[in-house]
Protein backbone atom coordinates (compact mmCIF):
# COMPACT_ATOMS: atom_id res chain seq x y z
CA UNK A 1 0.00 0.00 0.00
CA UNK A 2 1.57 3.50 -0.98
CA UNK A 3 1.55 5.81 1.59
CA UNK A 4 -0.44 9.56 -0.12
CA UNK A 5 2.28 12.03 -0.67
CA UNK A 6 1.17 16.24 -0.58
CA UNK A 7 3.58 18.31 -1.73
CA UNK A 8 3.45 22.34 -2.27
CA UNK A 9 4.89 23.95 -4.87
CA UNK A 10 5.42 27.52 -4.16
CA UNK A 11 6.94 28.83 -7.01
CA UNK A 12 8.20 32.24 -6.96
CA UNK A 13 6.29 33.00 -3.90
CA UNK A 14 6.98 33.83 -0.06
CA UNK A 15 9.50 35.97 2.13
CA UNK A 16 11.33 35.96 5.60
CA UNK A 17 8.55 36.47 7.17
CA UNK A 18 5.63 34.89 5.24
CA UNK A 19 7.75 31.89 5.19
CA UNK A 20 7.80 31.09 8.53
CA UNK A 21 4.40 32.22 9.74
CA UNK A 22 2.97 29.63 6.57
CA UNK A 23 5.61 27.12 8.18
CA UNK A 24 4.35 27.41 11.76
CA UNK A 25 0.64 27.93 11.04
CA UNK A 26 1.19 24.13 9.11
CA UNK A 27 2.53 22.53 11.95
CA UNK A 28 0.48 23.82 13.85
CA UNK A 29 -2.22 22.25 12.27
CA UNK A 30 -1.04 19.05 11.40
CA UNK A 31 -2.46 15.86 12.75
CA UNK A 32 0.66 13.86 14.94
CA UNK A 33 -0.63 10.81 13.97
CA UNK A 34 -1.41 11.39 10.03
CA UNK A 35 0.00 9.04 7.49
CA UNK A 36 0.38 11.11 4.65
CA UNK A 37 3.96 12.42 3.95
CA UNK A 38 4.04 16.48 3.32
CA UNK A 39 6.46 18.42 1.49
CA UNK A 40 7.26 22.02 0.72
CA UNK A 41 9.11 23.26 -2.52
CA UNK A 42 10.53 26.30 -2.08
CA UNK A 43 12.39 29.10 -3.70
CA UNK A 44 16.23 28.14 -3.45
CA UNK A 45 16.79 31.29 -1.55
CA UNK A 46 15.08 30.61 1.39
CA UNK A 47 15.79 26.74 1.24
CA UNK A 48 18.47 27.39 4.17
CA UNK A 49 15.39 29.40 6.21
CA UNK A 50 13.34 26.57 5.99
CA UNK A 51 16.56 23.75 6.89
CA UNK A 52 16.11 25.30 10.21
CA UNK A 53 12.75 25.88 10.29
CA UNK A 54 11.60 22.16 9.64
CA UNK A 55 14.66 20.05 10.75
CA UNK A 56 12.81 17.27 13.10
CA UNK A 57 9.47 17.80 11.66
CA UNK A 58 7.07 16.01 9.80
CA UNK A 59 7.67 18.28 6.68
CA UNK A 60 10.12 17.62 4.44
CA UNK A 61 11.85 20.10 1.85
CA UNK A 62 11.90 20.11 -1.54
CA UNK A 63 13.42 22.31 -4.48
CA UNK A 64 11.85 23.47 -7.51
CA UNK A 65 14.52 22.43 -9.40
CA UNK A 66 18.06 20.62 -9.71
CA UNK A 67 21.07 20.77 -12.37
CA UNK A 68 21.39 17.82 -14.45
CA UNK A 69 25.43 18.85 -13.69
CA UNK A 70 27.43 18.14 -11.13
CA UNK A 71 29.68 21.22 -10.66
CA UNK A 72 31.61 23.92 -13.13
CA UNK A 73 30.50 26.78 -15.23
CA UNK A 74 26.88 26.32 -15.13
CA UNK A 75 25.80 29.77 -14.26
CA UNK A 76 23.06 30.49 -11.81
CA UNK A 77 22.61 26.49 -11.21
CA UNK A 78 22.59 24.79 -8.30
CA UNK A 79 23.81 20.99 -8.30
CA UNK A 80 22.10 17.90 -6.28
CA UNK A 81 25.12 18.15 -3.89
CA UNK A 82 24.47 21.87 -3.02
CA UNK A 83 20.24 21.02 -2.65
CA UNK A 84 21.45 17.82 -0.21
CA UNK A 85 23.66 20.35 2.21
CA UNK A 86 20.21 22.27 2.79
CA UNK A 87 18.29 19.15 3.70
CA UNK A 88 16.59 18.66 0.45
CA UNK A 89 14.25 15.80 -0.07
CA UNK A 90 12.42 16.30 -3.09
CA UNK A 91 13.20 17.71 -5.92
CA UNK A 92 10.68 19.33 -8.57
CA UNK A 93 11.79 18.31 -12.17
CA UNK A 94 9.99 19.66 -15.88
CA UNK A 95 7.46 21.42 -14.06
CA UNK A 96 5.40 22.29 -16.98
CA UNK A 97 6.50 26.18 -16.28
CA UNK A 98 10.00 25.05 -17.00
CA UNK A 99 9.37 23.32 -19.97
CA UNK A 100 7.73 26.46 -21.37
CA UNK A 101 9.42 29.21 -20.04
CA UNK A 102 13.14 27.40 -19.64
CA UNK A 103 12.68 25.36 -22.75
CA UNK A 104 13.22 22.18 -21.04
CA UNK A 105 13.06 19.17 -23.03
CA UNK A 106 11.98 15.62 -22.04
CA UNK A 107 15.82 14.60 -22.37
CA UNK A 108 16.42 17.52 -20.00
CA UNK A 109 14.22 16.43 -16.88
CA UNK A 110 15.13 13.09 -17.33
CA UNK A 111 18.99 14.14 -16.56
CA UNK A 112 17.60 15.83 -13.71
CA UNK A 113 15.93 12.99 -12.50
CA UNK A 114 18.99 11.34 -12.64
CA UNK A 115 21.39 14.06 -10.94
CA UNK A 116 18.58 14.21 -7.67
CA UNK A 117 18.63 10.13 -7.40
CA UNK A 118 22.15 9.92 -7.69
CA UNK A 119 22.56 12.57 -4.70
CA UNK A 120 19.26 10.68 -2.93
CA UNK A 121 17.00 13.33 -3.58
CA UNK A 122 13.86 12.02 -4.97
CA UNK A 123 12.95 13.79 -8.16
CA UNK A 124 9.29 14.72 -8.26
CA UNK A 125 9.15 14.39 -12.62
CA UNK A 126 5.90 16.43 -13.71
CA UNK A 127 4.15 15.67 -16.93
CA UNK A 128 1.38 16.94 -18.46
CA UNK A 129 -0.42 18.17 -21.58
CA UNK A 130 -1.48 21.28 -22.96
CA UNK A 131 -5.09 22.47 -24.01
CA UNK A 132 -4.06 21.91 -27.63
CA UNK A 133 -2.84 18.22 -27.07
CA UNK A 134 -5.55 17.23 -24.86
CA UNK A 135 -8.45 18.52 -27.19
CA UNK A 136 -6.65 16.93 -30.37
CA UNK A 137 -6.44 13.31 -28.27
CA UNK A 138 -2.60 13.50 -27.33
CA UNK A 139 -2.92 13.62 -23.81
CA UNK A 140 -1.67 9.48 -23.67
CA UNK A 141 1.07 9.82 -26.16
CA UNK A 142 2.13 13.53 -24.92
CA UNK A 143 2.52 11.82 -21.00
CA UNK A 144 4.24 8.63 -22.02
CA UNK A 145 6.74 10.36 -24.01
CA UNK A 146 7.68 12.40 -21.52
CA UNK A 147 7.85 9.24 -18.70
CA UNK A 148 9.50 7.45 -21.23
CA UNK A 149 12.38 9.51 -21.45
CA UNK A 150 12.41 9.35 -17.29
CA UNK A 151 12.32 5.51 -17.74
CA UNK A 152 15.28 5.20 -20.34
CA UNK A 153 17.51 7.49 -18.55
CA UNK A 154 16.90 6.28 -15.17
CA UNK A 155 16.94 2.26 -15.62
CA UNK A 156 16.29 0.09 -12.45
CA UNK A 157 16.42 3.45 -10.11
CA UNK A 158 12.78 4.17 -11.66
CA UNK A 159 11.08 3.29 -8.50
CA UNK A 160 12.60 5.54 -6.48
CA UNK A 161 11.10 8.59 -8.26
CA UNK A 162 7.81 10.41 -7.78
CA UNK A 163 5.71 11.27 -10.94
CA UNK A 164 3.27 14.41 -10.71
CA UNK A 165 0.81 14.57 -13.90
CA UNK A 166 -0.27 17.80 -14.23
CA UNK A 167 -2.47 18.49 -17.22
CA UNK A 168 -1.26 22.12 -17.93
CA UNK A 169 -4.40 23.98 -18.48
CA UNK A 170 -5.02 23.02 -14.88
CA UNK A 171 -1.93 24.78 -13.30
CA UNK A 172 -2.98 27.90 -11.72
CA UNK A 173 -6.77 27.97 -13.66
CA UNK A 174 -8.68 26.66 -11.24
CA UNK A 175 -9.83 24.31 -13.95
CA UNK A 176 -9.27 20.62 -11.99
CA UNK A 177 -9.34 17.19 -14.10
CA UNK A 178 -11.91 15.53 -12.88
CA UNK A 179 -11.11 12.81 -10.80
CA UNK A 180 -12.12 10.34 -13.40
CA UNK A 181 -10.24 12.02 -15.82
CA UNK A 182 -7.39 12.10 -13.33
CA UNK A 183 -7.65 8.34 -12.82
CA UNK A 184 -7.50 7.40 -16.59
CA UNK A 185 -4.33 9.42 -17.18
CA UNK A 186 -2.63 7.97 -13.93
CA UNK A 187 -3.43 4.30 -14.81
CA UNK A 188 -1.85 4.86 -17.84
CA UNK A 189 1.21 6.19 -16.25
CA UNK A 190 1.12 2.81 -14.08
CA UNK A 191 1.13 0.67 -16.35
CA UNK A 192 3.61 2.54 -18.03
CA UNK A 193 5.96 2.01 -14.99
CA UNK A 194 4.48 -1.68 -14.46
CA UNK A 195 6.04 -2.29 -18.15
CA UNK A 196 9.46 -0.83 -16.64
CA UNK A 197 9.54 -2.31 -13.87
CA UNK A 198 7.15 -4.58 -11.25
CA UNK A 199 8.53 -2.88 -8.57
CA UNK A 200 8.30 0.88 -9.38
CA UNK A 201 4.50 0.11 -10.47
CA UNK A 202 3.77 -1.06 -6.92
CA UNK A 203 5.65 1.62 -5.23
CA UNK A 204 5.99 4.74 -7.41
CA UNK A 205 3.72 7.35 -6.07
CA UNK A 206 2.02 9.60 -8.68
CA UNK A 207 0.40 12.66 -7.96
CA UNK A 208 -2.31 14.92 -9.57
CA UNK A 209 -1.40 18.99 -9.91
CA UNK A 210 -3.65 21.44 -11.32
CA UNK A 211 -5.68 23.43 -9.02
CA UNK A 212 -6.11 20.64 -6.52
CA UNK A 213 -7.75 22.65 -3.66
CA UNK A 214 -10.15 21.83 -0.17
CA UNK A 215 -12.87 21.26 -1.52
CA UNK A 216 -11.79 18.76 -4.81
CA UNK A 217 -8.92 17.08 -2.96
CA UNK A 218 -10.64 14.23 -1.27
CA UNK A 219 -12.35 13.14 -4.49
CA UNK A 220 -9.38 13.44 -6.17
CA UNK A 221 -7.39 11.52 -3.43
CA UNK A 222 -10.01 8.49 -3.38
CA UNK A 223 -8.82 7.47 -7.04
CA UNK A 224 -7.37 4.27 -6.87
CA UNK A 225 -3.98 5.70 -8.82
CA UNK A 226 -4.09 9.48 -7.32
CA UNK A 227 -1.58 8.97 -4.64
CA UNK A 228 -1.28 12.69 -3.59
CA UNK A 229 -0.82 15.98 -4.76
CA UNK A 230 1.06 18.85 -5.92
CA UNK A 231 -0.20 21.58 -4.90
CA UNK A 232 0.49 25.19 -5.96
CA UNK A 233 -1.68 28.22 -5.41
CA UNK A 234 -3.70 26.49 -2.24
CA UNK A 235 -0.36 25.49 -0.90
CA UNK A 236 0.12 28.90 0.36
CA UNK A 237 -2.93 29.33 2.52
CA UNK A 238 -2.09 27.37 5.92
CA UNK A 239 -5.98 26.03 6.07
CA UNK A 240 -6.46 24.97 2.80
CA UNK A 241 -3.05 23.26 2.91
CA UNK A 242 -3.79 21.90 5.85
CA UNK A 243 -7.34 20.41 4.45
CA UNK A 244 -5.92 18.86 1.63
CA UNK A 245 -3.22 17.18 3.78
CA UNK A 246 -6.30 16.02 5.69
CA UNK A 247 -7.92 14.61 3.02
CA UNK A 248 -5.27 12.24 2.39
CA UNK A 249 -5.26 11.03 5.77
C1 LIG B 1 1.63 23.60 -9.73
O1 LIG B 1 2.18 24.66 -9.94
O2 LIG B 1 2.31 22.57 -9.71
C2 LIG B 1 0.19 23.59 -9.50
C3 LIG B 1 -0.43 22.43 -9.48
O3 LIG B 1 -0.41 24.79 -9.33
P1 LIG B 1 -1.96 25.06 -8.91
O4 LIG B 1 -2.27 24.13 -7.78
O5 LIG B 1 -1.98 26.49 -8.50
O6 LIG B 1 -2.77 24.77 -10.11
Amino acid sequence: MRTKLIAGNWKMNGSLADNEQLCKAILAGMNTSQTAGVAVCAPAVYLSQLQNLLSGTAIALGSQDISSHEKGAFTGELSAAMLKEFGVRYAIVGHSERRQYHGETDTAVALKAKAALAAGITPIVCVGESLAERESDKTEEVVKRQLAAVIHENGHCISEIVVAYEPVWAIGTGKTATPEMAQAVHAVLRAQLHAASSVAAERVQILYGGSMNAANAASLLSMADIDGGLIGGAALKAADFLSIIAAAN
